[in-house]
């Protein structure tokens, strides 16, 4: 696509594009001034779908009008509620219906997972993650390890970018597991890298991971509702993600999971809970556990209805707009047209963490500012002027800006008017 360093040719985008509608489906934080906030921030907490408050407000009013009957009750009983977001979430991943649940909280979710699918041996006891991985997922890991009488040190195998780089190269985590993998028990590794936006290679790790006899399961806190997947062909063991992020779901929203159904009969060591018991007989309240042959088999409470309702107003509006396919398209224009305009405006005085190529790039640019003598606040001081400009972005020491515009509500001009104020502040420091 041919971009162009202007505000004509965002506002001509804005009015091109199809989904643009979409933004009014969504609550847009004001600045103090009544203007729309440039909120670029989606990959941390996505904004608020109309229809996720509408369908709140429902499940409060089914609650207040029908008690304990709601459970049963109206065109969406809370008893199988969990099931209305199957679908929805079933197209994100790319899987089959069977094989997503939403449930708890993503890191618990890890460990739940972890539960059945980490089972180390004394010559297969390894977790491979990367070195950088969220905290969260690097305590649940290192926490497994300790729980099942390994070491850390021995037992958790970091990956990490080459001395230099940002990114991890796809074929030095193929090589290493091609060298480790007798002693991988489980490869654990996000679909999109939370710092650097990198996406990696699902397909090629899960089956470098399988050739070497590995249980491989994703991290899909940044990647889902941000780029298309398909984890079922690429059979997957296992995933993981929140839903407050690319999801619009609310803040610490139920989470996902997602188990291939070639597990779903195995006997498998899991965690149970009553919700995963069979639900024809759940409520005979007997004593010997049936699984699900689903997913499903993995929950273990009745869910929060409330949380569910957010998640079916935002699967409703990424319906509305076509679907994920849709959004990626947008996704890469908007990326696309950032790029652009930094490389344009802002070559000297930034340097982009996420990877160029579209197949290893979601919707989030991780943008370094450059450094200037020793003054270390820079950074800081640059990211706090575009905050009062208007900007809503995310910092992370020393001097990183992780902004992502995302298609369901950014449009070209918030893309424009973030360069233009980035610029701005940078001259100003
Ligand atoms: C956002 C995020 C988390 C957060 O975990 P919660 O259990 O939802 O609090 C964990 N891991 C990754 C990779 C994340 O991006």
């Amino acid at each position: 696509m041919n971009y162009q360093n202007t505000l004509e040719f965002a506002q001509q985008q804005d009015q091109l594009d199809p989904l643009a509608a979409i933004r009014k489906q969504f609550a847009i934080p004001k600045q103090t001034d009544g203007k729309d906030e440039i909120y670029l921030c989606g990959n941390s907490l996505g904004l608020q779908p109309r229809l996720a408050a509408e369908y709140v407000k429902r499940e409060l009013e089914q609650w207040a009008t029908h008690g304990v009957k709601g459970h049963f009750e109206g065109d969406f009983p809370w008893m199988p509620y969990h099931e209305f977001l199957s679908q929805g979430f079933a197209e994100l991943v790319g899987a089959k219906k069977e094989e997503v649940v939403a449930m708890n909280s993503l890191t618990a979710n890890l460990h739940f997972m972890m539960v059945s699918f980490y089972r180390p041996t004394k010559t297969r006891h390894k977790i491979l993650i990367e070195e950088h991985a969220f905290p969260s997922d690097h305590y649940a890991v290192e926490s497994q390890i300790l729980f099942h009488g390994f070491d850390p040190k021995q037992s958790m195998l970091l990956v990490k970018p080459r001395a230099g780089e940002e990114t991890i190269r796809n074929q030095d985590l193929l090589d290493l597991i091609e060298q480790e993998g007798d002693s991988i028990a489980l490869i654990l590794m996000p679909g999109v890298q939370y710092y650097t936006g990198q996406v990696f290679d699902m397909q090629a790790i899960t089956q470098a991971g399988h050739e070497k006899g590995a249980m491989v399961g994703f991290d899909l806190a940044h990647a889902a509702g941000n780029i298309p997947m398909q984890l079922h062909d690429w059979q997957a063991d296992f995933a993981c993600w929140c839903s407050y992020k690319y999801l619009n779901s609310g803040p610490g929203s139920v989470a996902g999971c997602f188990v291939h159904e070639k597990h779903h009969k195995a006997d498998l060591p899991r965690f149970a809970g009553w919700w995963g018991h069979d639900k024809a007989t759940r409520f005979k309240m007997e004593n010997s556990f049936k699984p699900i042959q689903s997913t499903e088999a993995w929950q273990l409470s009745n869910p929060p209805v409330l949380s569910l309702a957010a998640i079916r107003g935002s699967l409703d509006t990424i319906k509305m707009a076509g679907g994920i396919h849709a959004l990626r398209k947008k996704a890469l224009k908007l990326s696309g047209f950032l790029r652009f305009l930094l490389d344009t405006n802002l070559s000297a005085e930034v340097e982009l963490l996420t990877p160029e190529d579209s197949r290893y790039s979601g919707s989030q640019i991780s943008i370094a500012i450059n450094q200037k003598g020793d003054d270390s606040e820079r950074g800081k001081q640059i990211f706090d002027r575009i905050e009062a400009m208007g900007v809503t972005g995310d910092w992370r020491y020393p001097n990183v800006i992780r902004v992502a515009p995302v298609p369901q509500y950014n449009s070209y001009q918030d893309v424009y008017h973030f360069v233009q104020i980035l610029a701005q502040a940078i001259k100003q420091h």
